[in-house]
C-alpha cells in the first residue's frame, strides 16, 4: 500500500519544449505551497536559507565534478583544504575526509569505516537512544547492529550503560555533540576514555553541534570536549548545510588521518591516472558544493560563525525566558544549543503540535515534546509572535 505521503501525480514530458518564463512562472505558482525561511515560521529546521555568497559561488561552479579529481584537481585540492579548515576548528587540521551531501551520508561513512577497522561481519554499534535515524540506515546498509543505549537523567548518553553494551562484537561507539531532538552534548570526554580502554573507534555526531561548539568559549560559554583533542575520536560529521549557512547538500565527514578514511577507499582505474581512488559513496559529486563551502569559511571567518552562533543563542534565551511566562508548558530541559524541547503536563503536545500548526507554525514533534530550532532565519518577531500564538493556543485549549 503507498504510504500517506505518496503523491499521486503522473506528468508527461512536453513534446515540444515550452518557454523559460512559462516554465517559471508555473514553477512559482506550484511552490507557494512550500515555506519559506524568510516568513519566519520555520522553527523546525536545521538548515536554513544559504548565505548570499555562498549561493553565488555555487552557482558558478556548478560543472566541478569531484568525482573525476584528474580534470577537477584544482577543486580537488580545494575540497581538501576545506576539510582542513574543517579540522582546524575540530582540533585537527591533518584531518582526511569529505565534503558529502549531509549528515546521514556521513555518518554512513563512518560506520563503514569503524566496519573495515575492526574487520568483523555483522558487528555492532552501541549509540545512544537519541541518536539520528541515519544511523539505523547505515546500520542496515552495512550489515551490522546498532545497541541503543538509554540516557542519563540531563539527556547525555549514560556511559556505564554505553561500556556495559561492550561485547566481542562491538565494532564503534558513536556520541552525538548535538542531538537532533535536545541539542545535548554526549559526555565525549568519557566516551573516548571507554573507547581507549576497549581500543575501538569512536565516532561523533557533530552534524548541528559542529559549527557551534568552537565558538562557545568566544562566546563565554563553558566549551565542552567532543572534537579530535580527545584521543580516540577516529571521526566526526559536520555538516556546512546545517549552522554552517552553506547551500543544501553540504554535509562534512572528517577522519582522524588518512589511513581511516583509506578504509574505505576503492581505486577507480578508467579514470585517467591511476592515482584516482573515491573515499565515497557517490561517483560523480557536487564540486560546488565544497566550494561554496571553501568560500564561506573564508568570508565569514571565525568571527562570522560566532555572529551567527550569538544570535541564535540570545534568541533561544529569549524563547526560554517567555515560556515562563505561559501556563501550562515548561521546557524539557536548559537548552545547551539553540534547540528548545517543549513540553506540557495539561496539554497532549500532538494537540498543541496541531494548532501551532493551524496558525502557520512548523515545529517538530517527538514522542512527548515539541521541538524549537532557532536559526539564524529567526528573528527577534518571530519569537515573539511565536509566543503570543502558544499563549493563545494554551488558553483556549485550558478553558
Ligand atoms: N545527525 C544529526 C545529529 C542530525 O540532527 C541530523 C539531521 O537532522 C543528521 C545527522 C542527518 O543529517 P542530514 O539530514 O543532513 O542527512
Amino acid at each position: 500500500m503507498p504510504s500517506k505521503n505518496t503523491i499521486r501525480r503522473t506528468s508527461k514530458i512536453p513534446e515540444k519544449g515550452l518557454p523559460q518564463n512559462t516554465i517559471i512562472n508555473e514553477l512559482e505558482t506550484k511552490l507557494q505551497r512550500d515555506l519559506t525561511y524568510s516568513s519566519g515560521k520555520i522553527l523546525c529546521s536545521m538548515c536554513t536559507s544559504p548565505h548570499s555568497f555562498a549561493k553565488q559561488i555555487y552557482q558558478k561552479y556548478l560543472e566541478k565534478n569531484l568525482g573525476d579529481p584528474s580534470i577537477f584537481p584544482a577543486s580537488a585540492e580545494l575540497e581538501q583544504e576545506t576539510i582542513s579548515m574543517l579540522g582546524s576548528l575540530l582540533s585537527n587540521p591533518k584531518a582526511s575526509g569529505s565534503i558529502v551531501s549531509g549528515g546521514t551520508e556521513a555518518n554512513i561513512l563512518a560506520l563503514w569505516a569503524a566496519r573495515n577497522h575492526a574487520k568483523k561481519e555483522h558487528g555492532e554499534v552501541i549509540v545512544p537512544v537519541s541518536a539520528h535515524y541515519s544511523f539505523d540506515k547505515a546500520a542496515d546498509l552495512l550489515n551490522m547492529k546498532l545497541i541503543k543505549v538509554k540516557l542519563n537523567h540531563n539527556f547525555q548518553m549514560n556511559v556505564k550503560a554505553a561500556e556495559e553494551a561492550i561485547t566481542q562484537k562491538t565494532v564503534a561507539i558513536v556520541g552525538v555533540a548535538g542531538t537532533t531532538g535536545l541539542g545535548v552534548i554526549d559526555p565525549i570526554r568519557e566516551l573516548s576514555e571507554v573507547a581507549l580502554t576497549h581500543n575501538l573507534y569512536l565516532h561523533v555526531d557533530a552534524a548541528f553541534g559542529g559549527f557551534i561548539l568552537p565558538f562557545l568559549k568566544e562566546l563565554h560559554y563553558t566549551p565542552l570536549d567532543f572534537d579530535f583533542s580527545l584521543p580516540s575520536v577516529c571521526s566526526i560529521t559536520i555538516d556546512p548545510h546545517k549552522m554552517g549557512l552553506a547551500p543544501i547538500p553540504a554535509g562534512g565527514i572528517l577522519f582522524k588521518d588518512a589511513t581511516m578514511s583509506d578504509l574505505i577507499s576503492t581505486r577507480i582505474p578508467y579514470l585517467s591516472g591511476s592515482e584516482t581512488k573515491h573515499s565515497n559513496i557517490l561517483g560523480t559529486r557536487s564540486g560546488a558544493s565544497a566550494l561554496a563551502v571553501w568560500a564561506l569559511l573564508k568570508h565569514l571567518g571565525r568571527t562570522g560563525y560566532q555572529s551567527v552562533v550569538e544570535h541564535c543563542l540570545a534568541l533561544t534565551w529569549k524563547l526560554v525566558e517567555g515560556l515562563q511566562y505561559i501556563d501550562g508548558v515548561d521546557i524539557v530541559t536548559k537548552p545547551t544549543l539553540n534547540i528548545v524541547g517543549i513540553k506540557s503536563d495539561t496539554i497532549d503536545v500532538y494537540l498543541l503540535f496541531q494548532e501551532l500548526k493551524k496558525r502557520g507554525w512548523a515545529v517538530s514533534l517527538f514522542s512527548n515534546y515539541i521541538r524549537i530550532v532557532i536559526m539564524s532565519h529567526t528573528k527577534d518577531e518571530h519569537i515573539k509572535r511565536f509566543l503570543e500564538d502558544l499563549k493563545k493556543i494554551l488558553a483556549e485549549l485550558n478553558r
